[in-house]
């Protein structure tokens, strides 16, 4: 156990209300890809950047390339929590892990067990019709996909059935916004990981943190290294991997 897992494994062991804040970095270690970073493959197989595909107006303009993109690209199937999601799981079950705030818009933190879950961009696991507002799971919009419909139409009254994640162009969620913001004012350690904190507006919120320990683990150089009491460059499914909980 290196020196930084130590110091890590000591802050976790003197705290009580630690709150875990999250981005794409913790999904990527369960092979989710980050869209955002743009390959070679990429570029011959999408006309539009991802910040325009995944963007209301265009969800509207083109819903069948909006759905070719996004079923390709964030509904992964046979994806499983690592052990990033399985500690933070067991650290809440332990009574010493009292939220995860996430800007990924899987599943895989309440997967693994977790309970109080704050999803800023929304989640692929509810998705309504834009005109009934029936609800659909993530399956139904796989299997439509696979049956062959570009686009998912309601199976009562026929309208488009739009996924519960927040697109470019639209707001947060009020309510989630608040629930986050309360869980990492009231907490006494803020555990940042899997992100560079570049996507806002939700990368703004570590600034309601007051408590005593401020954590970075994510794998390069982000600007807030210079803020956190600890920095760890390492994948976070291996550090959190390495750390034992006790009550
Ligand atoms: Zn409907």
């Amino acid at each position: 156990m290196n020196e930084n897992i130590k110091k890590l494994q000591a802050i976790i062991d003197e705290s009580d209300n630690i709150v875990f804040f999250g981005g794409a970095g913790v999904s990527t270690e369960s092979g989710i890809p980050d869209f955002r970073s743009v390959d070679g493959l990429y570029n011959k197989e999408w006309d539009y950047p991802p910040e325009e595909i995944l963007s209301r107006d265009f969800f509207f303009r083109d819903t069948a390339e909006f759905y070719r993109f996004y079923r390709a690209k964030l509904l992964p199937t046979g994806i499983k929590p690592n052990k990033a999601h399985l500690k933070l799981a067991e650290l809440e079950a332990a009574g010493k892990l009292k939220a995860v705030v996430t800007q990924n818009i899987d599943n895989l933190h309440q997967e693994a067990g977790s309970k109080v879950v704050y999803q800023l961009h929304g989640t692929t696991s509810r998705n309504y019709c834009l005109q009934c507002h029936a609800f659909y799971d993530d399956k139904f919009i796989v299997e439509t996909g696979e049956k062959g419909e570009k686009i998912p139409h309601c199976k009562k009254c026929g309208g488009i059935v739009k996924p519960d994640v927040v697109l470019y162009q639209e707001g947060l969620d009020d309510k989630t916004v608040e629930g986050a913001i309360q869980a990492i004012a009231n907490a006494d350690t803020l555990i940042i990981g899997g992100t560079s904190l570049n996507v806002y507006p939700a990368a703004s919120f570590i600034r309601y943190f007051q408590g005593k320990h401020l954590v970075m683990i994510n794998k390069s150089v982000t600007p807030q290294d210079a803020y956190c009491e600890l920095v760890i460059h390492e994948p976070i499914g291996e550090v959190l991997g390495q750390i034992t909980v006790s009550a």
